[in-house]
């Protein structure tokens, strides 16, 4: 039985996902078992190609896997109707982009209450503003988009992932589009998110002094998990796996 003190946040029981069928199929994740427990911040690192963006797309329940099973809070994905799948994504689960895909037309606050609308919910009274100067952009609720920086438009789309309060924020590169200060600036704002509420965070990123903000780091080379580093793993020592697993795949 699962308990809920020990229930992952999400978790991938033997994942398996292939594209194309016959002599063409490629397997981009190969009998994958990972587990992301509440309140860690893991990173997702592998050469070019050897499925992160698969581990993401379908940890996140955006995809469907070919064989294996996806928990996210506890419920199996695989069981859900479309409907019953967009619900629960949209109620437990955050998406930060390389891109931050703020809507161009809406104010940083009516970009932060979207997930909430599209849950059918209405943001309490004082919710938006207290998300957004959890970002430290209380003073910039009215500015849309192209009125901020890349680092506060980042800051608005990590407002927008957790204002629902989800299990798990998927971050993909989320630093991939900014300078190394404004970078620096949301990987500590990520990093609070877990040590302050708790928050579960998974991020892929190519970059070793991203990585080393994250308690762990998850290393993928040809769909499969091969290295698995916990603890306070330094920007060096993850750079030299990267290394390692770039110069075998070539
Ligand atoms: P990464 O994010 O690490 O670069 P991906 O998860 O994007 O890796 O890709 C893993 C493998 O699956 C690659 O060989 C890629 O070419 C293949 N792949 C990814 N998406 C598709 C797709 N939609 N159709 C066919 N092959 C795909």
């Amino acid at each position: 039985m699962t308990t809920r003190d020990d229930r992952a946040a999400v978790e991938l029981r033997a994942v398996t996902r292939r594209y194309g069928h016959g002599e063409n199929a490629i397997t981009a994740l190969d009998t994958v078992d990972a587990r992301f427990d509440p309140g860690t911040f893991t990173a997702v690192m592998g050469p070019s190609g050897s499925g992160k963006s698969t581990l993401l797309h379908s940890a996140a329940g955006l995809d469907r896997v070919t064989s294996g099973e996806v928990l996210i809070d506890g419920t199996a994905v695989a069981g859900l109707s479309e409907r019953a799948l967009t619900r629960l994504r949209r109620s437990r689960v955050g998406f930060v982009f390389q891109a931050f895909n703020l809507i161009p037309a809406l104010t940083a606050a009516q970009n932060v209450v979207l997930p909430l609308r599209l849950a059918g919910r209405r943001p309490a009274p004082g919710e938006v503003a207290a998300m957004l100067a959890e970002v430290g952009l209380a003073d910039r609720a009215g500015h849309r988009p192209a009125e901020l920086s890349g680092g506060q438009q980042q800051r608005v789309a990590i407002a927008r992932a957790l204002v629902t309060r989800p299990a798990v924020v998927f971050a993909d590169e989320p630093t991939g589009a900014l300078d190394a200060r404004s970078g620096a600036e949301v990987l500590r704002l990520l990093r609070s998110t877990v040590d302050r509420h708790g928050q579960t965070v998974v991020m892929v990123t190519h970059d070793p002094v991203a990585a080393a903000h994250a308690d762990r780091v998850l290393f993928l080379a040809d769909g499969r998990v091969v290295d698995d580093l916990t603890g306070a793993v330094g920007a060096e020592r993850i750079a030299v796996h990267t290394a390692r697993l770039e110069e075998s795949a070539r």
